[in-house]
């Protein structure tokens, strides 16, 4: 694929799940239009991670598509190829299961997920921390915020290995997080 293709497939996926996600908002304070947050992950592996896998940038963009939005499996293989749609699928939670077991299977599900949707799930957490400590969700007692925080350090330890960049970037904000959470 040339550099034509690549920037027309990615602004595509870029205006699909902008699209997908538009009556979503971030539930930080200024309810922040939720498309925000893939393309802040997807600019994170590229900035940070130095990631040039273009699979990886575009299912970055796409990853809450299925998981937040009526978007079908199909959908997304049509228009963006099987290897896309199978990344986007290791980061979806099944909705269908009770809460506190989708956050358990986060956890011991890591480890075993395929390179390419641990780029994706790390900068997500790592974007997701960074809201945390910046624009938390606005009706979070400081405890969920506190649970948050540790769990997502439990899913991280499954992700290692891959990107020293992003690892580090995550240790950051984790640190800044426990600070402001008054975690020892
Ligand atoms: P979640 O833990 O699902 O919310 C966290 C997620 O919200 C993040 O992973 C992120 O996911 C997204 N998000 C959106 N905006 C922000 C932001 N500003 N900062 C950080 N993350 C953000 O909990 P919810 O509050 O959404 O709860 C969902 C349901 O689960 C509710 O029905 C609630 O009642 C229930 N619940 C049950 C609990 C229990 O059983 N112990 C505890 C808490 C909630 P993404 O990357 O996908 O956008
Ligand atoms: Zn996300």
């Amino acid at each position: 694929m040339d550099f034509e293709e690549k920037t027309g497939i990615l602004l595509t996926a870029i205006r699909f799940s902008a699209d997908r996600h538009r009556p979503q908002r971030r539930k930080d304070t200024l309810k922040s239009p939720y498309i925000n947050h893939p393309i802040e992950v997807a600019e994170l592996l590229w900035r940070v991670g130095g990631v040039r896998d273009q699979a990886v940038l575009i299912a970055a963009v796409l990853h809450d598509t299925i998981e937040d939005t009526a978007t079908t499996p199909d959908e997304i293989r049509s228009l963006f190829g099987q290897e896309v749609l199978d990344i986007v699928l290791e980061c979806t939670d099944d909705k269908s299961l009770p809460y506190l077991d989708r956050k358990r299977l986060q956890i011991e599900t890591a480890p075993h997920k395929s390179p390419k949707a641990r780029l994706v799930k790390l900068a997500d957490k790592i974007c997701n921390i960074h809201d945390l400590n910046q624009s938390p969700p606005r009706w979070w007692p400081k405890i969920q915020k506190q649970e948050y925080l540790l769990w997502s350090e439990k899913v991280v330890a499954g992700l290692r290995g891959i990107n020293r960049e992003l690892e580090s970037l995550y240790d950051q904000e984790l640190a800044e997080g426990k600070k402001i959470l008054q975690i020892n």
